[in-house]
């Protein structure tokens, strides 16, 4: 279980994230949505401490970390427990496929390396890339490089995968194979946080909806009770320039 308590983040003055509590439970596929700067990127920045939030507590199961006073080795610990995909895939461009999911596996999870290439092989197959294990980043297509960033995410097993905007750098066409993909991984009972403007696949994927506005989760519900019966004017505002 995770556990967020006053979460807060400002940059020169202005809050973007103000005192946020959020439990997640085991398996839950919880999607963020909001308007440009709302703060969705920062919250799962600091959730793995890429960000330095000002205040607030981030427990992972019996890792309790306040962020005020963390100390190296817990930030070495919140990162072994979380695993992030980006917008821009963040692949190591100068290593192949296989290597760029062993490489997590070998330097922090400390596996050996023929076990290592193992379980990435596996992971690779499960994305559907296995014909592509020996390619370069760049001689893979978007969706491509996408699904290899997210075998790296999954091979770690990490207890909560972040996803910050994971199609949102892609062509039209090769969306939906990295939905697929992510959908998938959720049915496998991965426990996900998403920031996602692809509203069809948050309605169909996600377990709960957060709805984040000026640094506050104004919304919190079903993707049935969020979408069809949002409570703030600023949800219904932004849902009507989606429909
Ligand atoms: P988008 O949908 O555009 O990705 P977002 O909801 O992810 O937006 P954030 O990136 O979290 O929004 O940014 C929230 C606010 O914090 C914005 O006003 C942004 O300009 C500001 N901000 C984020 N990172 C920094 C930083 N490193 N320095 C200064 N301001 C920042
Ligand atoms: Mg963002």
């Amino acid at each position: 279980m995770i556990e967020i308590r006053g979460l807060t983040k400002s940059f020169h003055g202005n809050t973007v994230l103000d005192q946020i509590d959020l439990t997640i439970q085991r398996g839950d596929v919880v999607a963020v949505i909001g308007s440009s700067g709302a703060g969705k990127s920062t919250l799962l920045r600091s959730i793995n401490l890429l960000e330095t939030p000002d205040a607030g507590t981030i427990k992972i199961d019996e890792l309790r970390v306040d962020t005020a006073r963390k100390t190296k080795k817990e930030v070495l610990e919140l990162r072994k427990s979380t695993a992030m995909v980006f917008q821009q895939f963040n692949l190591f461009r100068q290593k192949t496929a296989l290597e760029n999911v062993m490489e997590g596996l070998i330097v922090v999870k400390k596996i050996a390396k023929e076990e290592a290439r193992k379980k990435a092989e596996s992971q690779l197959a499960k994305v559907g890339l296995t014909e592509r294990v020996h390619h370069y980043p760049k001689q893979l297509s978007g969706g491509q490089q996408q699904r290899v960033a997210i075998a790296r995410a999954l091979a770690m097993q990490p207890k909560i995968l972040l996803f910050d905007e994971p199609t949102s750098a892609l062509d039209p066409e090769l969306v939906g194979e990295v939905l697929d993909t992510i959908k998938q991984a959720a049915e496998e009972g991965n426990t996900m946080l998403i920031v996602s403007h692809e509203m069809n696949f948050v309605r169909k994927v996600a377990t709960r909806v957060l709805f984040l506005d000026q640094g506050l989760i104004v919304e919190d519900g079903t993707p049935q009770e969020v979408f069809s019966h949002p409570k703030s004017e600023r949800t219904k505002q932004f849902l009507a320039n989606y429909y």
